[in-house]
């Protein structure tokens, strides 16, 4: 049976399984309860409710469904949580179309990469997986804006901390008393299941990153156990930790760009073997040698192609077509 794990007096964590992975489901308790994300569809049936019952509470009992951004995988859930209960849902306006099953759809960053560089199977199947996991349609509360002060009574509260750059809406929820920081993907360390870090904006991301090493913080619940040489397995860090973690992050991001500056300079034939290089010329951790566009994760590709892209930019070309050369 699914067990809600505490992460601090007020917040626990429920992990909803994703084949050998799991993202971070969050429930945090006042007088009212309060859910920040919510899994796959089928999380709030598989993992969410036995873990509520550990605490004496159902489904039926959740005031609030938080959201720290609109991928799927954190939202998939909300639709069978609202059916339960009478929860108000809560997005950041950055992300609030994506609530919908076909923006879910057209919105996706793998299947887009996936269907430039000619992977059409791989975007299919991609598309195919993402209405399986992905709940019904919901109505939305007010969006949520930086500063937003959420009170669940009897003392505990969160404050929303805008932190763009995984997508545009991604925000943060910082849990008082607790001290507790819920990050959902904003922070990736290293990675997660597929590849290297995903991020639609690199510059915000690193600016959120920043911004996050300003708080004040106890412990951090992140969306996923990433990949990192600061957290080991877990999705919760330490307060201590938070400072090497969040410059490993950072520093990815300086890493892509140089790496694909200088994969520009290069000069290769074509985008796809562009992508390929620079993959293969990332430095440990990041390399992966042998590196081939079948069985590459998502999130490696489209790292290549969004730093690929803006390091042409940079250079005065742009990429127009699949397999057109790099411009000179
Ligand atoms: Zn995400």
């Amino acid at each position: 049976m699914a067990a809600a794990e505490p992460v601090s007096r007020h917040v626990s964590l429920i992990r909803g399984s994703i084949g050998e992975r799991f993202v971070a489901i969050y429930v945090i308790v006042g007088h009212r309860v309060a859910l920040v994300d919510t899994g796959f569809a089928d999380h709030p049936r598989s993992a969410i409710q036995p873990a509520l019952s550990a605490l004496g509470l159902s489904l039926q009992d959740i005031d609030l469904v938080l959201t720290t951004h609109g991928h799927a995988d954190h939202m998939g859930g909300h639709a069978a949580v609202v059916s339960a209960s009478a929860a108000r849902v809560r997005i950041h306006a950055g992300d609030s179309g994506r609530l919908h099953a076909r923006s879910v759809m057209s919105d996706d960053e793998f299947a887009r990469v996936f269907r430039r560089l000619g992977l059409d199977e791989r975007a299919a199947e991609r598309e195919r997986m993402l209405v399986e996991v992905t709940g019904g349609t919901v109505a939305v509360g007010r969006p949520l804006r930086d500063g937003d002060r959420i009170d669940l009574g009897a003392g505990v509260a969160l404050e929303v901390v805008e932190t763009p750059g995984h997508t545009a809406g991604s925000v943060t929820f910082l849990v008082h008393p607790d001290g507790t920081a819920l990050a959902g993907d904003a922070i990736q360390g290293l990675g997660g299941g597929s590849g290297l870090p995903l991020y639609e904006d690199p510059d915000a991301y690193r600016a959120s990153l920043v911004r996050l090493a300003g708080l004040d913080v106890a412990q951090v619940g992140l969306g996923h156990a990433f990949r990192s040489a600061h957290v080991d397995g877990s999705a919760i860090v330490a307060g201590a930790r938070l400072g090497p973690l969040l410059d490993e992050s950072a520093r990815f991001v300086d890493i892509a760009a140089q790496t694909a500056a200088a994969v520009v300079a290069m000069r290769r034939p074509s985008m796809t073997d562009a992508v390929e290089q620079f993959l293969r010329r990332l430095p440990p951790p990041y390399a992966t040698p042998g590196a081939d566009l079948e069985t590459l994760g998502g999130a490696s590709l489209h790292a290549a192609w969004l730093h690929l892209e803006r390091a042409l930019d940079d250079a005065g070309g742009a990429y127009r077509a699949e397999g057109a050369p790099v411009p000179r």
